[in-house]
């Protein structure tokens, strides 16, 4: 079966876009103009396996929207990605905290959100045992020992950073902000601030090298890990 996407967008020449190139992707579309049908569309079963969410909608705005599906419990776990326009960054950052998993900037190139929702949908699903190696480019990590390799050649991390690098790479393509770094790398309790993300993840790049430059950093919103080692994503 295939993964069902929902398209929230009250520009339909883009709907029509996205519904197109979503298809060809071999994905099942629905799609909402408004942020009252969108949230209708995403409550019917089959509940959605992806949203795609405009954050400037005629009724209201994305992040409510948002905000309404992660309060809802059919739906408070289904990614969503935010489409925003330039500018937008302040709302953009509102769209983490209220639970958004990645975003784009229109004008946006289709291939690379295709390649982001391909991303977002995989890792969804959940990890299956004898994925105990991980690879990426030139990095290789075995995640039971907790050993990294760059080109082969070993490099020697701490815990933090190993945790630290395990979950970029485990949700790679997706927007990490440095409260939820802080959250699940450090763990909720954590008495520090988020200065010490920024230092540790670069530490961690220094000590990745060439590999460093999958992680790239999102001015005043975090982290996002590359979704393919060589495409520096949008
Ligand atoms: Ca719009």
């Amino acid at each position: 079966m295939s993964a069902l996407v929902l398209v929230v967008e009250d520009e339909q020449d883009l709907v029509r876009a996205l519904e197109y190139n979503l298809k060809r992707e071999g994905y099942q579309v629905r799609s909402a103009l408004t942020g009252e049908e969108a949230l209708a569309q995403a409550a019917r079963e089959p509940v959605p396996d992806l949203v795609l969410l405009d954050l400037m909608l005629p009724d209201m705005s994305g992040v409510e929207v948002c905000r309404q599906l992660r309060r809802n419990e059919a739906t408070c776990e289904v990614p969503i990605v935010m489409i925003t326009a330039k500018g937008e960054e302040i709302d953009r950052v509102v769209g983490f905290e209220v639970g958004a998993d990645d975003y784009v900037v229109k004008p946006f190139s289709v291939r690379e959100l295709m390649l982001r929702v391909r991303a977002i949908l995989r890792r969804a699903q959940p990890e299956t045992p004898e994925t105990r190696e991980l690879r990426f480019g030139c990095l290789r990590i075995d995640t039971e020992a907790h050993r990294v390799w760059v080109d082969e050649e070993e490099r020697r991390l701490t815990a933090l950073e190993f945790r630290l690098l395990h979950t970029f790479l485990t949700r790679r393509g997706r927007v990490q902000t440095r409260e939820m770094l802080l959250q699940d790398v450090w763990g909720i309790d954590a008495d520090v601030s988020t200065r010490t993300v920024d230092t540790h993840v670069k530490r961690l790049r220094e000590k990745l090298g060439e590999a460093g430059a999958y992680v790239k950093t999102l001015r005043g919103v975090g982290y996002r890990f590359r979704t393919q080692p060589d495409s520096d994503d949008l």
